[in-house]
């Protein structure tokens, strides 16, 4: 009878393919939502990844959740901006994970702005404008860093995290043209910003970012140096304000009524990289196209 049985189940294991283990997701955590929807375009069902900071959140002043940092410190990798763009993750203690710098492979700009350097302290862009994904362009490198960190992690998905990463930019580069045909009629526009958050952005798209309301990112304007903004934007004749939704309302009130421009405020994060490009080209293109 037993033998039976064990014949019967040596003949059933030899039958059966070899079980294939569901693999355990690599658990990541990002800085960003931008830098999470990067993260799961490369790491697809491999990878379970939170952002620390919610799309609206002002990025620079992000706190972190008890919740957050046990997560943060039971990760296998954290993805984030770097340079001075998170000066609240150097405050937090050292989760010792492995980290992926973004900043590490993208074309800064912005970095011959003479400015005081201290990591972990305000957000200054003291090592170049750190808004970098907002140029579309840049996705290939900050996901060329991502693939790197997570075939490290686990060598063995290597073809599928490459064919992964291939698929996202051939959706993204196609998008990538739509909305440059989208833009291409208001290429050359002068915008003032009142965050230097749109450099990437209006780099890439053809706008002319003629000052920052800001005087230094972070530091609100005096009443002289919006006096200044102001007679500035009148001599360019600037007539559009990007505001970012973290932007404070009064001020961007102000600037509207005393310079006549119009605002619209762009999304400068968002859960879906594809989803902010779309949103933020179609909010951009509605208020052109009204003038
Ligand atoms: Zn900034």
């Amino acid at each position: 009878m037993i033998r039976t049985f064990i014949l019967a189940l040596a003949a059933f294991i030899a039958a059966a393919p070899t079980p294939v283990f569901p693999q355990e997701k690599i658990r990541v955590v990002t800085t960003s939502a931008d830098l999470k929807s990067l993260v799961e375009a490369v790491g697809g069902d491999q990878v379970e990844v939170e952002s620390l900071a919610a799309p609206e959140q002002d990025p620079h002043s992000v706190e972190v959740k008890p919740t957050q940092l046990a997560r943060l410190r039971g990760a296998a990798l954290l993805v984030k901006i770097g340079l001075d763009h998170e000066p609240w993750l150097a405050r937090l203690p050292a989760p010792h994970v492995p980290v992926v710098d973004a900043s590490k492979s993208v074309r800064l700009l912005q970095t011959e702005t003479p400015r005081l350097r201290a990591e972990r302290q305000a957000h200054v862009h003291a090592f170049g404008n750190t808004h970098y994904w907002l140029d579309p362009n840049n996705a290939r490198p900050i996901t060329a860093s991502i693939l790197e960190g997570l075939i490290e992690l686990r060598p063995g998905s290597k073809s599928l995290f490459e064919a992964n990463r291939e698929a996202f930019h051939a959706r993204l580069d196609e998008k990538i043209r739509a909305w440059e045909a989208a833009l291409k009629p208001y290429r050359g526009t002068k915008a003032i910003v009142v965050h230097d958050s749109w450099i990437y952005f209006a780099d890439h798209f053809g706008l002319d970012i003629v000052a920052a309301a800001e005087p230094s990112p972070g530091v609100p304007p005096s009443p002289a140096e919006l006096a200044m903004l102001l007679a500035r934007m009148q001599e360019s004749g600037v007539r559009l304000l990007i505001a970012d939704p973290h932007s404070n309302p009064a001020l961007v009130r102000y600037i509207a009524e005393k310079s006549g421009a119009k605002t619209v405020t762009l999304l400068p994060s968002g859960t879906d990289y594809i989803g902010l490009f779309d949103e933020d080209v179609r909010r951009l293109s509605a208020a052109l196209k009204a003038d």
